[in-house]
């Protein structure tokens, strides 16, 4: 028999019975009832970044839309995220003489990914993270708090914001147009109409247990983020991500992309699952993190020595570090570094606001002197930052660490007295991979084909990262994508 969808699908819905419909953890295709109990134009599952601005703009072409959202309150890792949008050639950026453009920055992303992004992909991507940014600022009124240069980056290119103030605005704007917004709703299945050959609409389970099934005239939207806080999914497609601590929202346990795959749904870049370095003992929040070792420090493990060039991208250094005896790794640095990684990021104030203190580390006078406070051989330390700041010079780091961050900014020799050090860990913020889509944001199929009525947009989506993502790419790209999604959909 030819492999399709088609047959796949023949096959789940002909195994369905009526029983089965209500089941909650069926693996098989709905069928969707003969009378809906509400239709819109547009349902958007997930009240994060993607899906409020996709809202955003359908209210925007007078589209009535549905946003069903399973936690109380909106939002999703959106609002508590570091708040980067990754965007090139913005105003801002020129006001401060920074030159950059889309083929930089895709070729950026194109060498973070180690190139098994899709290049269509990122090309989308990035032209939709200027033209959603332009309509945000437009439109908000919000200026970046700092432009800063991070992981994988060339020039700065991460437009820092409040991460809850640009969601919160999202929110509003669409409310304020029109949107009705369901919270406490989960959606559970897709529902598909075997005549049509398409997607529908949703089958939810509201607040009070009982199901509702939401029609929904120009295909269902996917945006219900990533998996960081589905164990048995990392397991599956990330075992050594499993142990990391996670502090995506409340709601990224994968429901999007499973949800697709029982239509058969393929994913990407699944395998490249990664914790974020920088983040200290225990963390809880964003503001637990320091991106320190992008200013000049080295990163060292339980034995004082480095693994890892310190400029590559935070996630590839994450895997690393939590990969080192008992997890453990520790940022070196002197005063100069500090002095250099302040105006950076004002969140840095926090860890070393002042000279010579540290509410999250160790100060000393000499190398030996600190790494004996951290519990670090003295003596191998002292072979290590020596070894290091031989090459500094010529940028000759045998580790390969040529550049400070991405290929921005000149290696610092550590040897300016106080010297710091902070122990660190890596976190999971979130997943950069899942649901396979084609630039107009179509969900497709383990044979390549689009599934019709089925559009993605947000972290739910594989192919844009490849093997490890660039800062100010993930809140961006939320957004962007919200818009390319609702394009696609509104020409339905
Ligand atoms: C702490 C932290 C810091 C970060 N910092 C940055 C940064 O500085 N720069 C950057 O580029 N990226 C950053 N990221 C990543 C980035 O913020 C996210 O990838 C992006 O915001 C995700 O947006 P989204 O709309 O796809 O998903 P989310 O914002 O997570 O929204 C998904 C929504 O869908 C809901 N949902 C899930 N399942 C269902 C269901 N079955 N039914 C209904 N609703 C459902 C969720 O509850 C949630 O509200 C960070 C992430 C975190 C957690």
């Amino acid at each position: 028999m030819q492999k399709s969808r088609r047959n796949f699908l023949k096959a789940g819905l002909a195994s369905m019975s009526v029983a089965t419909f209500s089941s909650g953890s069926m693996a098989a295709p709905v069928e969707a009832p003969q009378k809906f109990d509400e239709t819109y134009d547009m349902v958007i599952l997930g009240a994060g970044g993607a899906g409020l601005s996709a809202a955003c703009h359908a209210l925007d072409k007078g589209l009535k839309v549905l946003v069903v959202e399973k936690m109380s309150f909106p939002g999703g890792s959106s609002a508590i995220s570091g708040g980067q949008w990754a965007v090139a050639g913005s105003k801002f950026q020129q006001e401060k003489g920074i030159k950059d453009d889309h083929a930089l920055f895709i070729k950026d992303m194109m060498q973070v990914g180690h190139g098994v992004c899709k290049p269509e992909l990122v090309d989308a991507f990035v032209k939709a993270s200027s033209i959603e940014f332009d309509w945000f600022i437009k439109n908000s009124g919000m200026k970046p708090i700092t432009i800063m240069v991070n992981s994988g980056m060339s020039v700065p290119r991460s437009h820092r914001f409040d991460s809850s103030k640009v969601t919160m605005f999202y929110h509003d704007y669409a409310v304020k147009h029109g949107a009705k917004i369901y919270f406490d709703t989960k959606a559970e299945h897709l529902l598909w109409n075997n005549a049509k050959k398409e997607i529908v609409g949703v089958q939810v389970k509201r607040e009070n247990g009982k199901k509702a099934f939401i029609g929904s005239k120009k295909g269902i939207l996917i945006a219900t983020g990533g998996f960081a806080r589905n164990k048995e999914l990392l397991a599956k497609y990330s075992p050594k991500s499993q142990n990391a601590v996670a502090i995506s929202g409340a709601g990224t346990t994968g429901d999007g992309m499973l949800m697709a795959q029982e239509y058969g749904a393929d994913v990407l870049d699944v395998a490249y699952v990664k914790p974020t370095y920088g983040f200290t003992l225990n963390p809880k929040h964003v503001a637990d993190k320091s991106s320190v070792f992008y200013a000049g420090a080295i990163i060292v493990n339980r034995d004082a020595k480095r693994f890892i060039r310190e400029n590559d991208s935070y996630k590839t250094i994450g895997e690393a570090a939590l990969s080192q005896k008992n997890g453990e790794s520790f940022m070196v640095f002197d005063e100069t570094i500090r002095i250099e990684a302040l105006p950076k990021d004002p969140r840095e104030k926090r860890f070393i606001g002042e000279k010579g203190k540290t509410d999250f580390g160790f100060v000393g006078n000499t190398i030996e002197d600190v790494a004996k406070k951290a519990g670090l051989d003295p003596k191998v330390l002292a072979q290590t930052v020596a070894e290091y700041n031989k090459h500094v010079p010529d940028a000759s780091d045998p580790m390969g660490r040529n550049t400070l961050a991405g290929n921005f900014g000149k290696p610092i020799a550590i040897q300016k007295p106080p010297f710091v050090i902070i122990p660190a860990t890596a976190c999971l913020l979130s997943t950069y991979c899942g649901l396979r889509v084609d630039p107009q944001l179509r969900v497709i199929d383990v044979f390549g084909k689009p599934i019709n009525g089925l559009f993605a947009a947000g972290e739910v989506c594989g192919g844009f990262h490849g093997e490890s993502s660039m800062s100010g790419t993930g809140f961006g790209k939320a957004f962007s994508l919200g818009r390319l999604a609702f394009e696609s959909m509104s020409k339905r």
